[in-house]
């Protein structure tokens, strides 16, 4: 796991945020992980999230990357580091409720549907720009919106995957965020997302294996 981490580092620039993706690993496997200094860590469910959050060091910092239902963002929000997938602006006004709840502002970030696979989630392009050109910073000020997120349709035809990538490009840029967040790139597409503006990455297979 070690060598495949640092191979990883080598590939990307200093710059690029990993977040090691732990969803279905064990303590140990995470403990480990944790031991080669790495701090930023994925999952996508938000009970095994918790289970684990439970039983490592508090100094973690936990990414929920999947879909969160509303009734358990009360369960996250005293502790989550950044919600990647936040998909709808119900979602946005629970969260924003119970980080005021919990005296904190949460960050993060707006889940793009870029991929032709309907079962993904997430904001639209047109809806993402509306979201973005709308008030959103006074109507949520106990959330701060840091960027967007998007899983690329896994196909091994690149020139798909890349004209994903640059659609998100640019719709980053006609956000206005400052130092905003593109977390794009898993373990099939790291490098491409990367080399087209990621500058953070969800990685678990390539890790792990
Ligand atoms: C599982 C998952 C990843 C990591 O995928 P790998 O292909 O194992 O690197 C990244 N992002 C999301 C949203 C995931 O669910």
């Amino acid at each position: 796991m070690k060598e495949n981490i640092l191979k990883i580092r080598k590939q990307i620039n200093e710059n690029t945020k990993l977040v090691v993706v732990t969803k279905n690993q064990s303590i140990s496997n995470i403990k480990k992980i944790y031991s080669y200094g790495e701090r930023d860590f994925g999952e996508n469910r938000v009970q095994e999230l918790i289970q684990k959050q439970q039983v490592l060091p508090s100094n973690i910092n936990w990414h929920l990357i999947g879909r969160l239902q509303s009734n358990k963002v009360k369960l996250i929000a005293p502790f989550i580091h950044l919600i990647q997938s936040v998909d709808s602006i119900k979602l946005l006004e629970k969260i924003n409720k119970y980080a005021n709840l919990n005296n904190r502002n949460i960050d993060c970030l707006i889940q793009i549907k870029i991929s032709s696979d309907t079962a993904k989630s997430g904001f639209s392009i047109e809806d993402a720009l509306d979201f973005f050109n709308s008030n959103f910073e006074n109507h949520f000020p106990h959330i701060k919106i840091r960027g967007i997120m998007c899983i690329g349709t896994l196909t091994k035809d690149f020139e798909t995957t890349k004209r994903e990538f640059m659609d998100m490009k640019n719709l980053l840029k006609k956000t206005n965020l400052k130092n905003p967040i593109l977390s794009m790139g898993m373990s099939n597409d790291y490098i491409l997302a990367c080399q087209l503006g990621s500058n953070m990455i969800r990685i678990g297979s390539l890790i792990f294996k």
